[in-house]
């Protein structure tokens, strides 16, 4: 499989790592958007939300218990947003489920 975020989650691709837990990885994003920008990914392959089901939605749940508890951590206590992109119209670029979660500043709404 020649998914770069399942090449993370091995160590075959190097990251910035944040956290993580049997489930779940947290890495800093390439390109940061913001002075925070993390990616909150499950280690297990999922294609994207679309492909969120009754089999894997728990993990889905680690993942916003882990975003909730890093909100804190990580210092984002006047805001952050959670974001992911599925599918192509929306810009996603990797296909493997990821939330970018992002704090540090404003962010306007709606989002272009
Ligand atoms: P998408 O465009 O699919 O919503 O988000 C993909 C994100 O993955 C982008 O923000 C991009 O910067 C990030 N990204 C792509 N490749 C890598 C990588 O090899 N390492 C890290 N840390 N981030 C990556
Ligand atoms: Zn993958």
């Amino acid at each position: 499989m020649s998914c770069i975020f399942c090449k993370i989650v091995k160590g075959e691709i190097p990251c910035s790592k944040v956290y993580e837990d049997d489930l779940v990885l947290v890495f800093n994003d390439i390109d940061p958007q913001a002075p925070k920008h993390m990616l909150v990914i499950p280690k297990e392959h999922i294609g994207g939300a679309a492909d969120i089901n009754k089999g894997n939605s728990h993990v889905v749940a680690r993942i916003f218990e882990v975003i909730a508890d890093l909100s804190k951590s990580e210092g984002m206590l006047e805001g952050f947003r959670v974001v992911t992109n599925n599918g192509k119209d929306a810009g996603q670029s990797v296909d493997h489920l990821h939330f970018h979660l992002m704090g540090g500043r404003k962010f306007s709404w709606p989002a272009g």
